[in-house]
């Protein structure tokens, strides 16, 4: 098999995680890293940042997590993107559906790794990117379609971030950068915090790929496939409104989406047969794109610095559950 398969036909999650560099803040204030990748595959939370913390973690005893691969502070995003992503595009082309989800707290770099800088594009501009390349090297007659949206799930309210009513024909890659940048300053930002993307806001992006060819005998095929890569609220709100008995209704909302999507991969886990779909507005988009035939594919983001330990604790343990 090509370059950058790791399995998942069938029927797995594949599980990545992946630690963001030291932010210049979290150096000022002199905190300390507190995780250790070895191997590409082994995470350790390795120091505590306080008496608290290490009790919790003595009485969780996690200390040690493995996963499909995990990626060290210096790993590129082109390299983040062939291990996580290039086969999904490629199943995609082949008319299967898959999607790609970066989980983890505000700040951890769930949207660095799913947009990225104009320097240092990430998954969605190279998924992009790197279908348009896999269609014109197909030297065939069919006629491949792209269709892109670009939505957000914030208060279980689906909203459209680039063209309300209906998906854009997408004709070349060229400017989806620009594109998707545009959308993002479309999503919902905290009333006290104006330029920042609420952290209740889910991004989600969703290329469809519709191939249409006549065989020998004139029959026309008509082959679709559906990537869904999305860029998820921030974990830490979902513990705490949890914590808090779904105190506000904002809080339950976002709690919805998370926990009902919490709930879809726990139930794939185990093998059952009824898969909750249709408790949130998330999962019921991506119905047809998480489970069953489809590949997923989930991405953990962490941040190294010891002052966030505990989300860094939370996050690691919901990677390994979805395992
Ligand atoms: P989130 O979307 O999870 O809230 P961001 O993606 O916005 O977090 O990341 C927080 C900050 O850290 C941003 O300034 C971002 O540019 C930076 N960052 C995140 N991941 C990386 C990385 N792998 N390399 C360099 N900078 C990163
Ligand atoms: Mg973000």
């Amino acid at each position: 098999e090509k370059n950058g398969t790791m399995g998942g036909d069938d029927g797995r999650i594949l599980v990545f995680v992946r630690l963001r560099p030291m932010a210049k803040k979290e150096k000022e204030v002199g905190s300390r890293c507190c995780v250790k990748i070895v191997n590409k595959r082994d995470v350790y939370l390795t120091e505590f940042a306080n008496e608290n913390d290490y009790l919790r973690l003595k009485r969780l005893r996690g200390r040690h997590f493995t996963f499909d691969a995990s990626f060290p502070d210096s790993t590129s995003q082109h390299e983040v993107y062939t291990t996580t992503t290039a086969d999904l595009v490629e199943a995609v082309l082949q008319g299967r559906n898959g999607s790609v989800f970066c989980y983890g707290a505000t700040g951890a770099g769930k949207t660095y790794t799913m947009l990225g800088t104009v320097d240092n594009p990430g998954v969605m501009v190279l998924a992009i990117k790197d279908l348009f390349t896999k269609i014109r090297q197909r030297s065939c007659d069919g006629n491949h379609v792209v269709h892109l949206s670009y939505l957000e799930v914030y208060n279980e309210t689906v909203r459209d971030l680039l063209s309300p009513g209906r998906p854009l024909v997408l004709r070349e890659d060229k400017q989806v950068m620009a594109l998707l940048q545009r959308g993002n300053q479309n999503r919902t930002t905290e009333p006290t915090c104006a330029n920042e993307t609420s952290s209740r806001s889910h991004a989600i992006l969703q290329v469809v790929i519709e191939y249409r060819v006549k065989d020998a005998s004139m029959n026309v095929i008509n082959r679709v496939g559906k990537l869904s890569l999305i860029d998820l609220a921030g974990s830490e709100r979902a513990l705490a409104t949890d914590q808090r008995t779904l105190r506000s209704l904002e809080g339950a909302n976002i709690n919805r989406s998370l926990l009902a999507l919490s709930s879809c991969i726990n139930a794939l886990v185990e093998g059952k047969k009824h898969i909750p779909y249709r408790n949130s507005k998330l999962t019921q988009l991506l119905k047809d794109s998480l489970g069953g035939a489809c590949n997923t594919v989930m991405i953990a983001n962490i941040s190294p610095s010891n002052l966030s330990f505990g989300e860094t604790q939370n996050t690691l343990h919901w990677a390994d559950r979805a395992k």
